[in-house]
């Protein structure tokens, strides 16, 4: 079988410098790279021809024998054993152009976290928005949830094969990395690339599922019970550790992450823990005094007011609030009075109304006990 050119493979041209011939093969390696091409046997032969290519002309002494004399200049000149040349495993190329790929061996990009060589596999996570109206904000929820994930297969119980048969993989012995070391001007250093044969998982299935076609984990749904605890709010997110997607045979899975949405109330406004309520008093219950129905989260309570009382007050009741969602107490309800100044009146009205102007009790007093504007929004703040 005749071998293409090696400039041609890394499209390069023949006067190209080294890092033109690294860029390239960089550039070929990461898009032929088999963690992107699982089971695709083009993209492995392309990897495989791309890495003999750079393995060449990276070393000058090789790149002069080649321009020289072509593919026999450099014929079985990559390092003996079984290898040879154009027998380039996988194996040879992670441990000796690993580094291609970005700093430490480690193949940024690619994989997952990796704990003490293996690589652990873990499922994604998964997200949902849960929407509560105050009272179950007050009291806490337990919410279910139809989660569409994945799940372990059935079939082969997550194992990926059909006969549970997994192999420990047979380039990296089960271990999931490749090390290789390497002189620098530094000295010896050590890295560790993540194994191609397994993906750093260490085995291998043999007798791939029907089912899951060898993932271990198939598509389903899945009801899924969330408690949420009380004084949630907008914006909180709650994770729920492993009830996200399975991960492929047997790894770790996912969490699902639970946005919470509240559902805004017609009557009550929310500030952290405590809750407003604007109430309107007409002008005589003002005057005269009065008892009111405030609503609260879930009932509703009787509150007097007191003759005399001015537009603006602010009346709190305590406890009446939402839980904190760490715990620490319970926020007020505070009700602003207002007082309702009547926007349409009988000429009867108006005339009753034009005998009061002149009296003195109906002229504001500029020494009033009540607190004003700026010490209410004081009181509240602190
Ligand atoms: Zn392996
Ligand atoms: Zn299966």
């Amino acid at each position: 079988m005749s071998k293409r050119d090696y400039y041609e493979i890394l499209g390069v041209s023949k006067n190209a410098n080294d890092d033109e011939i690294k860029k390239a093969y960089r550039k070929l390696a990461i898009k032929y790279h088999p963690d992107k091409n699982p089971d695709d046997k083009t993209a492995e032969d392309k990897f495989k021809e791309a890495a003999e290519a750079y393995e060449v002309l990276s070393n000058s002494e090789k790149r002069q024998r080649y321009n020289q004399f072509g593919h026999a200049g450099v014929g079985g000149a990559s390092g003996g054993g079984a290898g040879g040349f154009g027998g380039m495993n996988m194996d040879d190329i992670f441990s000796q152009f690993g580094d291609i790929f970005g700093g430490g061996g480690s193949f940024g990009g690619f994989g997952g976290g990796r704990s003490g060589g293996r690589r652990v596999v873990r499922g994604s996570n998964l997200r949902v928005k849960v929407k509560l109206n105050l009272s179950e904000v007050a009291k806490g929820v337990e919410k279910k949830i139809k989660v569409n994930k994945f799940v372990s297969c059935g079939t082969c119980s997550g194992s990926g094969s059909k006969t549970g048969n997994l192999e420990t993989c047979k380039i990296c012995h089960g271990s999931g990395v490749q090390t290789r070391t390497q002189q620098t001007f530094l000295g010896a250093m050590q890295t560790q690339t993540t194994c191609g044969g397994c993906n750093g998982e260490g085995k291998t299935v043999k007798d791939k599922c029907n089912t899951c076609h060898g993932d271990g984990i198939v598509r389903a749904e899945e009801i899924v019970s969330i408690n949420i605890p009380a004084g949630v709010a907008e914006g909180m997110q709650l994770s729920v550790g492993g009830k996200g997607n399975a991960a492929p045979r047997g790894g770790i899975n996912g969490d699902l992450l639970v946005l919470i949405e509240e559902e805004e109330h017609l009557e009550l406004k929310r500030d952290g823990s405590n809750l407003f309520y604007d109430s309107y008093v007409n002008f005589a219950d003002a005057a005269l005094g009065t008892s009111i129905e405030i609503p609260t989260v879930d009932s509703k309570v009787k509150i007097k007011i007191e003759p005399g009382t001015q537009s603006g007050k602010v009346l709190r009741l305590k406890g009446k609030g939402l839980p904190d969602v760490n715990s620490y107490g319970v926020g007020d309800l505070l009700i602003n009075i207002n007082v309702w100044t009547p926007q349409a009146l009988s000429n009867e009205e108006k005339k009753a109304l034009e005998s009061f102007k002149t009296s003195k009790n109906f002229t504001p007093n500029p020494n009033r006990k009540e607190k004003g504007f700026f010490d209410r929004m004081k009181e509240y703040f602190e």
